[in-house]
Parts: C-alpha cells; sequence; structure tokens
C-alpha cells in the first residue's frame, strides 16, 4: 500500500517531538529545538506548564466527560468566569477553532432567522481569511488552496478586501447578516485591521442591526497583552469565536455572544458530544487562572514590546533578508524580502521552530510565560542563523 496510515494531507518535516519543557522541544533522538511557534499560538503557557498539567491531571483522575444531557458545573464554571471577563452573556464550548466559527456563524444566520428576517443569512467576509478546514469555514474565505476540489461550497458568503472599510459596507445588501472578521488575520500574515475600519464595521452593524463576528481563534486569550483583542481596538463584537490558546494545548474553543445576539440559539438548535467535557473546562480554568489578570497581560505587552524592537535592532544587520516586523503584543510577524517557507526550513535545520504565512511572514508566537533571557536566545538564535541562511536563489 502506497498511502501512509496516518492520512497524508500534512506536509510533514523532519522534527518528531516527544517531549515539551517551557520553549524547549526534543525530538526521538533528544534533537532540542527553540519552540517560538507554540503549536500555532496555542501552547500559551509552553510545554508541560505544571498548573496546568496538574489541573488536567486531577480532573483526569475525577471525572473526563458525561453528556450534555447532564448538568454541567465544571461548563457552568468556566462560562460564567468568561462572561465576567469579557463581552459576552453567553458561551458555547467547542473542541476546536473551526468548530467555534461554526457555531457563530450558525448564531447570526439565527439571530436574523429568529427575528423575522431568514432571507438574511449572507455574511460578508474577508480576502486572505482563515477560519477553519470544515465545509463552512473554506466557504467563508477566497483561499483557493482551502477550497481546490471540495465543491459545492456553502451558500452564504460574500468575500470583499480585508481593511477596505468602503469595500465592506458597499457589499451590504438586503441578505446580509453581518461580518465575519479576524481583526488581526493570522494565516494570512499577521495583518492588524485598522482600527478606522473595525470601528466601521462596528457603527455599520449598529445602524443597519447586523451582526459582527470576530474569530479570534488565534489572536485571542491575551496573544495581544489583552484578553481578546478587541479590547485593544475599544469596541465589542457581537458574536466571538475563541480557541487554540485557551485550552493551552488541550482541545477547547468556544463561541461566545451576547444575549442579543443568541436569541435564536434555544433548546435543540445546536450541540456537540465532547463541547465542554469538565476534562477541557479544567484545561481551560488553568489557562485563565494564569493568564487572565491585568499583571499578566501588561507583562505581555511589555514583553512584546521588547522582542519587537529587538527584532526591528536586528534587521539593519540583515536587511537582504529582513524587511519588517508587524503585529501586536506576542503575536508578531517578520516580513522577508523573499519566500518565508525557505527561511522557516533553514530555521528548523538550526533548531529553532516558527511558522510561515501569507505575503512572505514568518509568524512569531512564542508561549505569553517567556521571560527576557528566552527572548535574548530567540533573537541571538535568529540572528545567527541568519547570518549563515543563502537565499535559494543565490545558492
Ligand atoms: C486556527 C484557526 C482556525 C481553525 O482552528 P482549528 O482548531 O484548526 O479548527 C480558525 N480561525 C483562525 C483565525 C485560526 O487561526
Amino acid at each position: 500500500m502506497a498511502i501512509t496510515p496516518l492520512m497524508p494531507v500534512y506536509p510533514r518535516c523532519e522534527v518528531r517531538p516527544v517531549r515539551g519543557e517551557g520553549i524547549w522541544l526534543y525530538g526521538e533522538n533528544g534533537e532540542k529545538y527553540l519552540d517560538f511557534a507554540s503549536g500555532i499560538a496555542v501552547n500559551l503557557l509552553g510545554h508541560g506548564h505544571p498548573h496546568l498539567t496538574k489541573a488536567i491531571q486531577q480532573q483526569a483522575e475525577t471525572l473526563i466527560h458525561v453528556s450534555n444531557l447532564y448538568g454541567s458545573p465544571q461548563g457552568e464554571a468556566l462560562a460564567q468566569r468568561i462572561v465576567d471577563l469579557t463581552f459576552a452573556d453567553t458561551v458555547f464550548f467547542t473542541n476546536s477553532g473551526a468548530e467555534a466559527v461554526e457555531c457563530a456563524i450558525k448564531t447570526a444566520r439565527r439571530y436574523h432567522h429568529a427575528g423575522g428576517n431568514p432571507h438574511k443569512n449572507e455574511l460578508i467576509t474577508f480576502k486572505n481569511a482563515f477560519h477553519g478546514r470544515t465545509m463552512a469555514t473554506i466557504s467563508a474565505t477566497d483561499q483557493e488552496k482551502l477550497r481546490d476540489g471540495f465543491a459545492p461550497l456553502l451558500e452564504g458568503f460574500k468575500v470583499v478586501e480585508f481593511d477596505n472599510l468602503d469595500a465592506a459596507l458597499g457589499a451590504i445588501d438586503g441578505r446580509s447578516s453581518g461580518f465575519l472578521i479576524e481583526p488581526i488575520q493570522g494565516e494570512g500574515g499577521i495583518r492588524p485591521a485598522s482600527r478606522e475600519f473595525l470601528h466601521g464595521l462596528r457603527k455599520a452593524c449598529d445602524e443597519q442591526d447586523l451582526m459582527l463576528v470576530f474569530d479570534e481563534v488565534q489572536c485571542g486569550v491575551a496573544r495581544t497583552g489583552h484578553l481578546y483583542a478587541y479590547e485593544y481596538y475599544g469596541i465589542a463584537p457581537d458574536i466571538l469565536a475563541t480557541a487554540k490558546g485557551i485550552g493551552g494545548g488541550f482541545p477547547l474553543g468556544a463561541c461566545l455572544a451576547t444575549e442579543k445576539a443568541a436569541r435564536g440559539m434555544v433548546i435543540g438548535t445546536h450541540g456537540s458530544t465532547y463541547g465542554g467535557n469538565p476534562l477541557a473546562m479544567a484545561a481551560g480554568q488553568a489557562v485563565l487562572d494564569v493568564v487572565a489578570n491585568d499583571e499578566f497581560l501588561a507583562e505581555v505587552r511589555a514583553k512584546g514590546e521588547r522582542l519587537r524592537s529587538a527584532l526591528e535592532q536586528m534587521i539593519p544587520n540583515h536587511s537582504h533578508l529582513f524587511d519588517s516586523v508587524r503585529g501586536v503584543g506576542l503575536m508578531l510577524g517578520l516580513k522577508l524580502k523573499s519566500d518565508s517557507r525557505a527561511f522557516v526550513n533553514w530555521l528548523r535545520s538550526e533548531g529553532i521552530l516558527l511558522v510561515a504565512a501569507g505575503e512572505n511572514v514568518v509568524r512569531i508566537l512564542p508561549p505569553l510565560t517567556i521571560d527576557e533571557a528566552d527572548i535574548r536566545t530567540f533573537v541571538d538564535g535568529l540572528s545567527a542563523a541568519a547570518d549563515k541562511y543563502r537565499l535559494p536563489d543565490a545558492a
């Protein structure tokens, strides 16, 4: 048989991690990697964080799973905590980001259905967006590489240019249910939307009774130095999808909504077998124990500034290779003057793990628990690797 037992949908590289500790990953044969990719913004507390590990261990010994047919003291407690910390009045727990976005899309459609406007079922979305790999979430983007071969796609999405308010407002018509947007595009190349743009969307939604849906699967949960990026922008969405960092590595996502936005999500309209199980709730609580306080968030902002300025100072030494730094907090992107994928491959061979993104950007998404020494270790390692790097076309 030619096909591999693991369905060959990923171009898996030679790194084969079996153990992790803080910012370090260890391979099968003891190879050591500096991990500033964090499972793509997932391992917020680094690898093997004692508080998260202990919370999962203790909960596993107590109760792992029960059906959502029963009452959930664990789910109620985490939902209440999230409600207290955010714009939301209600929370649906999922196991992944795409499922959280799915729930957000359903909530937006159902809002208008419940208001007697079932024809208002089209979300305006944005070029180069990434919302996940399910049928609905690939339908919500224009990225051909995600959609190729999966027709027919789901109806009800209209894609317009990112960060262009005229284009976004011009796309509104009688079928519009609202906007679905990553306030900071992750996969698309660490592209923060402008403040004016998001405020413009908020205003249009208020005036025309549309839902503003934020996909904060990558930029949420303290990554920007704010618990959610909407706080950085100074506006609140009606519906928000969160995942990745919220479980610190345990599969957990959530769809947050205001009471008004969730008016259609009544008994029987949605569900999940695993969503919100006690083990996931324990992981989510443990992550919030660490990140959801003003001191921690201020530290993330300060560390983000230090890392950014260290990178900016390094750029002139490698001006043939690096262009600029972008992003917010510890969600940073280093824009290259050449193919970012080739450079990420080179870094890996030098023992540094980062992730490529669109627009020749290298994503720098360290654990939020890094310290000053980790920042120095990373920037020194990156600089040394860049010194040795030969551009593919110059090779
Ligand atoms: C990763 C990501 C998703 C999908 O999350 P999964 O857990 O892989 O389903 C959705 N939206 C954004 C912005 C993401 O970065």
